[in-house]
């Protein structure tokens, strides 16, 4: 018999879509079982939404418009937030350290830089220590450089918020200097701009740089001429584009990119980056100083070291039920999760909409499994995905079904996140950068450049 009344630790690492969805899910059924307790853990203070990264990047949006507090997500719930480094976890104790006075991952303390304060009242490298009933792997995924020789050190990911703005002051830095320079050459060298990678991530940043480039800062520094200086570049190692979309849309894709005259390479792999070139099959060279690998992700590192089955990727095995395959009290999803459709079939993409369909899935699964009833199996359900490729245009497929390109599918496209976003908060500030965008020039737009 289980004990009904013992309070029942549930243990969410990673406040990313999947973290939080499943905590949310949770809040709502433990109205009705309110002895389960709900702990989150992450290495940042807030939520952030990956889909627009590539907007902050290029100065279409404002950082801060499109993260969230993740105190303020839970004010009032139910839900304690404990931000940290996750460290270790041991599966057999069912106990996670982390570190909460840690190198953030994206900010280091601040009171280190506050002379004023005594640091001795601070206790330096404090961890901590939970116990679970219950644990769900929802930590995420890195960016996967595949061995590439100079790529981890020299090229630019759009993985975080920091990541994001370091790229848009690197942009404008090139800018500053070409701006300095007499020299034609090693202007154009500063105003190459090579992006790795032609999935959804690396064509959106694409065709948002591009904007950037020529129709503000190409206006804006007196001496930079947007033709004469500037070269776009995607480079893919597949034969195509937007590997994952139908080729009817595809082709429209290719054909606004070419129009834009981006230099588009496919069947190309990138073999070295240096701190001012790229190699391309291992004989081309490419001057460049800014780089943006979008080239795909691994398993998050510490998920992968865990003693669970795992695929040759790195991503926990999970049965239908979304737990690990050796661990009943182990649930993964999202980007941590492997989950098949069905036998032989491909895993299921990382996405934000398989983690957050997933959360609903598991948040059911622990509260049923806790109170000994029948597990509730997943199903994926493809809601589309669409692709912005600027100028107001884009491509979509909905549901699976219906294909649009052009402006309805761009349309498609900035109602679908901005619905995402209004759940995280109900008024969305990037609404306001949009409809500024919307109703004045870009340039005016790009107020948060400087
Ligand atoms: C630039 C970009 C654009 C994308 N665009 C789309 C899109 O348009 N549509 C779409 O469906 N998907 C998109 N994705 C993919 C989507 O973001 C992921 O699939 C989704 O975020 C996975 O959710 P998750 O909960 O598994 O992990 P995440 O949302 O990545 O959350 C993981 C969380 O774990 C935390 N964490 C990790 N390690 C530690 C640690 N050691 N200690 C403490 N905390 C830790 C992180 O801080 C993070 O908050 C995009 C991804 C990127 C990077």
């Amino acid at each position: 018999m289980k004990d009904y009344q013992k309070k029942l630790n549930v243990l969410i690492l990673g406040a990313g879509f999947g973290g939080i969805c499943t905590a949310k899910y949770l809040l709502k059924l433990t109205k009705k079982t309110p002895n389960i307790k709900i702990t989150l853990i992450d290495g940042n203070t807030y939520h952030f939404f990956t889909p627009l990264l590539h907007e902050v990047a290029t100065a279409s949006i404002h950082s801060d418009h499109i993260k969230r507090p993740l105190r303020m997500v839970f004010k009032g719930e139910d839900v304690e937030f404990h931000h940290g480094e996750i460290e270790k976890i041991d599966l057999k104790k069912k106990t996670v350290e982390i570190c909460t006075n840690y190198n953030s991952r994206d900010n280091p303390p601040k009171y280190d830089y506050y002379t004023y304060i005594n640091k001795a009242d601070f206790i330096s490298d404090r961890r901590e220590r939970f116990r679970y009933d219950y644990l769900v792997l929802a930590m995420g995924s890195d960016p996967n450089f595949y061995g590439v020789t100079g790529a981890d050190k020299h090229s630019y990911t759009l993985s975080s918020i920091k990541t994001s703005e370091e790229i848009k002051a690197r942009i404008l830095e090139c800018f500053e200097l070409a701006n300095q320079t007499n020299n034609l050459q090693l202007k154009k060298e500063l105003l190459t701009f090579v992006v790795i990678g032609a999935g959804a991530t690396g064509t959106e940043y694409l065709v948002e740089l591009h904007d950037l480039c020529k129709n503000v800062l190409a206006e804006e520094f007196e001496f930079v001429k947007f033709n004469r200086d500037c070269r776009i570049i995607l480079i893919e190692a597949m034969d195509q584009i937007l590997p994952n979309m139908d080729p009817y849309l595809v082709k429209y894709a290719m054909k606004h990119l070419q129009d834009m005259e981006i230099e588009i390479m496919t069947s190309t792999k990138v073999t070295k980056i240096t701190d001012c070139t790229i190699e391309l099959n291992g004989k081309i060279f490419i001057p460049t100083h800014n780089v943006l690998w979008a080239a795909g992700v691994k398993a998050n590192d510490l998920v992968a070291s865990l003693p669970l089955k795992e695929n040759s990727d790195g991503r926990v095995k999970v049965n239908s039920f979304l737990q690990a395959i050796d661990r009943s009290e182990v649930f993964a999803l999202g980007d941590n999760a492997c989950f098949m459709p069905k036998e032989g079939e491909n895993p299921l993409m990382q996405t934000a909409q398989v983690a957050v369909q997933e959360s609903k899935t598991v948040a059911m699964n622990i509260v049923k499994h806790f109170s000994g009833k029948k597990l509730h199996h997943f199903k994926y359900v493809f809601l589309g995905s669409t692709v912005s490729l600027g100028e107001r245009k884009g491509v979509a497929n909905l549901i699976g079904k219906f294909e649009l390109k052009g402006f309805s599918a761009w349309f498609s496209w900035k109602l679908t996140y901005l619905r995402h976003l209004l759940v995280i908060e109900k008024l969305s500030r990037a609404l306001w950068d949009w409809s500024f965008d919307l109703l004045y020039n870009r340039q005016m737009a790009r107020f948060k450049l400087h």
